[in-house]
């Protein structure tokens, strides 16, 4: 339903007739001034033209009422002139209308009674006159339309009447341009009537949605976890309400008019931010942190907005959300630390570190060098496995803090210096300078000291070590994997030269690693294809000169390369933990070997550091006893004194229980290494070996004399039998006698060979073979020191 006055012109809602009546009286009351002003000079231009032609009296009348009503229009217009005391819109409206058909009246009468008065001249000026007022009516009245018609057909239609009555020469054509132009302005004011209304129609609509959404808005930003916010053109913050403001823990006071962009830190964001707001550009979920003086906590917000068009009175120009988002980013940074750092030792890990390398390799300058340093523990897996998991982990953490110690007091810059953690007990340090070499040997050094040093777990002491590999750019790399590579080519080069110790990569590293690599991958194989041997060497009775037992010693019958002895090959299988399997595989068969032998000769069996430490020793020897029924008192395992090394408990623990089961204990290649003859008294062991170097020198050096002669006494004392290794003369043999040395090995007596070289190693006959044992149960007890 639409009102009468719509339904001509525009469409005009039920209801809204006194508002819309408002409007146009508003819109009339702004352009009122001209019109007043237009009417006043007109009625005095045509007073001035026609003063002395008109009859003074009806002409001063006549000004008079046109000034009269003129003013009347200008009063109606001055005493509505405020929207809120205006009761009946339309009654003032209709006020307008009358006053307009007075002037139209008026006009139109002027104008009729003055043509036929005046010359030629003054007619033209009453021609121009009519039509000025015309024109300025249609214009200034347009928003009354109703009057502005009436105004524009009387006066249209007089002039026109006017024009014909009088006789003027071309009377017929100027009527018609007279009614013409009137019609075409009453198109005009309609149109423009029409506009108006459609106009002041939509803007309301739109006011009332901002309404809405303002209401919407207001009742979100009481209950949501979200803020409103609005900006002014240059971005200062406006309208602030009471929560965004408790958000940041102060007054909207003041914040109103401080700059937006000032709450944030100076990230690429903020810049964004800013521009769009100065572009008037909508964005949404631009993430900002807050300024650390905005907030204690680390703070982020989420911030969505856009522009909004410029309205009266308003200085918004922006208008947006904020989300906080802290919990989100930090369990996105949570998240993004696990991807990049190590839980354990929270150093960083191998894919932060290797990105790391190649970030340093794509802003390397000329000048500047690159150090990594590869740290590996020594026989970490010992630790695991004698300690377990737990222990492990701790052990691993205290590496990781003492490498960090060490770059931070090594007084070589530190604060540069990147450590990660790789894995397992794989640490590694970037360094980056122009003195890399001198620095990361320095601090080489003192890792290698530092990671000696033993670790206290709990209630356990654990001894170890550390060997590094150090690899530097340019020198010996020009890309991230090259380094790593020949860092890891140099670390096997200290695995190998003895552990404990650091070596920097050299040329012809990478292809000793290869065959190292190589023999490894051999080595895997050799074990499942049956390619290993056993061979047997001579233990000797020096005052008896028999026989009294052999030493199992493996060989390796390689496929391409023949037989190959062990110095070449149990180191590889020690660092690629191909030693247990081996190992295992030497005690089974060591002694399914001894039990075929015709004599009941000892058969000593040589263990490494490592399989000492693997769980599975135990079980191994008393699984091959249990089998093969040997006498465990034939049984001897030959141990080093690295195993002892740092008072190792949990070794001495293996040893005890070997004891416990009646194996013998026997400590090898005595005199090298770590010698110390307080080794002696650490463990009861059945025989000391003295190592084939003090032997070897026996008649030449005094000294080694004087040692033999003092290891030997010691040993006997202690109820310990002294075996001497490496014997190949019978001078040898003499001195050794006369010093008291129990037993002999060497090729004096004969070299390593496979047991059927020996005639007492031959197989016995059935009956002689010895019958399975049972063992008592307790000794096929799993071992405590897994425990
Ligand atoms: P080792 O335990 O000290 O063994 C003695 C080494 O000295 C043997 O070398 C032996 O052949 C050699 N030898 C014996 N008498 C003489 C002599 O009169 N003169 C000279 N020049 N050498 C002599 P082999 O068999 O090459 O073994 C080397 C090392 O390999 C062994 O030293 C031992 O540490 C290790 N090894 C050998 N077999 C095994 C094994 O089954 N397990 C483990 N873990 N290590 C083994
Ligand atoms: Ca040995
Ligand atoms: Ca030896």
């Amino acid at each position: 339903m639409v009102s009468k006055y719509g339904t001509r012109w525009a469409e005009i809602p039920v209801g809204l007739e006194d508002w819309v009546a408002n409007r146009q009286v508003s819109a009339h009351i702004r352009i009122l001034n001209a019109l007043t002003l237009g009417y006043l000079l007109n009625t005095a231009m045509i007073v001035i033209v026609f003063f002395g032609t008109a009859p003074t009296l009806p002409l001063a009348l006549w000004a008079f009422t046109m000034t009269a009503m003129t003013a009347h229009r200008y009063a109606i217009g001055h005493s509505n002139r405020r929207n809120a005391t205006r009761e009946d819109p339309q009654a003032v409206v209709w006020h307008f209308d009358i006053n307009s058909t007075i002037l139209a009246l008026l006009t139109a009468i002027g104008l009729i009674w003055l043509m036929p008065l005046g010359h030629a001249d003054q007619q033209v000026f009453v021609g121009i006159a009519g039509s000025t007022m015309i024109a300025a009516a249609a214009y200034t009245m347009r928003t009354l339309a109703r009057g502005a018609l009436i105004y524009l057909a009387v006066v249209s239609a007089g002039m026109a009447a006017c024009v014909l009555t009088f006789g003027i020469s071309h009377a017929l054509p100027i009527a018609i341009l007279v009614i013409a132009s009137g019609m075409l302005l009453a198109q005009m004011v309609m149109t423009a009537n029409k506009l108006f209304i459609v106009r002041i129609l939509h803007d309301r609509d739109l006011n009332a949605s901002a309404e809405t959404v303002k209401m919407l808005l207001n009742d979100y930003q009481d209950q949501g976890s979200d803020w409103l916010f609005e900006l002014d053109g240059d971005g200062s913050m406006a309208g602030v309400s009471p929560r965004f403001a408790s958000a940041l823990g102060r007054d909207a006071a003041d914040l109103n008019g401080r700059s937006f962009f000032s709450l944030f830190d100076n990230v690429p964001e903020r810049d964004q931010l800013e521009s769009h707001v100065t572009e008037r550009r909508a964005f949404r979920g631009l993430a900002l942190p807050l300024k650390k003086n905005m907030s204690q906590d680390d703070r982020w917000w989420s911030v969505s907005a856009r522009a909004v068009p410029p309205s009266q009175g308003s200085i918004v120009r922006f208008r947006g959300v904020i989300t906080d988002i802290s919990q989100a980013k930090l369990a996105d940074a949570r998240v993004r630390h696990m991807a990049h750092f190590d839980g354990l030792t929270d150093l960083p890990n191998r894919t932060f570190f290797v990105s790391a390398i190649k970030r340093q390799f794509q802003t390397m300058h000329p000048s500047k060098r690159l150090a990594l340093l590869l740290v590996d523990v020594d026989y970490f897996k010992s630790v695991n496995d004698i300690y377990g998991h737990p222990i492990g982990d701790a052990f691993v953490k205290q590496v990781g803090q003492r490498i960090v110690q060490c770059t931070q007091t090594s007084g070589l810059g530190g604060e540069g210096h990147i450590v990660a953690r790789l894995g397992g007990d794989e640490f590694a340090i970037l360094m980056a300078g122009e003195d890399v070499l001198d620095h990361s040997i320095r601090l080489a050094e003192l890792l290698v000291q530092t990671l000696a040093q033993p670790f206290t777990i709990g209630d356990h002491t654990i001894n170890s070590s550390a060997s590094l590999g150090i690899a530097l750019a340019p020198d010996h790399a020009n890309n991230a994997q090259m380094l790593q590579s020949n860092a890891d080519i140099a670390l096997y080069a200290a695995k190998n030269g003895g552990r404990n110790c650091w070596e920097l990569f050299e040329t012809g590293m990478d292809t000793a690693v290869q065959q190292r690599h190589a023999i490894e991958r051999d080595l895997r194989v050799a074990l499942t294809r049956d390619e290993l041997r056993l061979y047997f060497q001579p233990l000797i009775n020096v005052e008896t000169g028999l026989t009294t037992g052999f030493e199992a010693l493996v060989r390796w019958e390689h496929p391409e390369k023949g037989i190959m002895m062990p110095d070449d090959f149990i180191q590889i299988a020690e660092s690629s933990g191909l030693i247990v399997p081996l190992g295992e595989w030497v005690i089974r068969t060591a002694m399914a070997e001894a039990v075929r032998w015709k004599e009941p000769h000892t058969i000593a069996v040589n263990l490494s550091p490592i399989q000492l430490s693997s769980a599975n020793l135990l079980p191994t020897i008393i699984n091959a006893l249990a089998k093969t029924g040997l006498d465990p008192a034939r049984l001897e395992v030959e141990i080093t004194e690295s195993v002892l090394l740092n008072d190792c408990e949990a070794n001495i623990a293996v040893l005890n229980r070997l004891h416990d089961l009646g194996v013998k204990i026997a400590l090898d290649d005595f005199g090298t290494g770590y010698a110390s003859l307080n080794y002696l008294r650490t463990f009861p062991f059945d025989k000391i070996k003295i190592d084939r170097s003090f032997v070897t020198e026996l008649a030449e050096r005094a000294d080694c004399r004087a040692i033999v002669s003092a290891v030997i006494s010691l040993a006997n004392n202690l109820g310990m039998c002294t075996l001497a290794e490496g014997v190949e003369s019978e001078e040898q043999l003499a001195a050794l006698r006369s010093e008291g040395c129990s037993m002999v090995q060497g090729w004096l007596f004969g070299k390593a060979m496979p047991a059927d070289h020996y005639a007492s190693l031959r197989s016995a006959p059935d009956e002689n073979s010895s019958k399975p044992v049972m063992l008592e149960p307790q000794k096929l007890l799993t071992p405590r020191i897994a425990a």
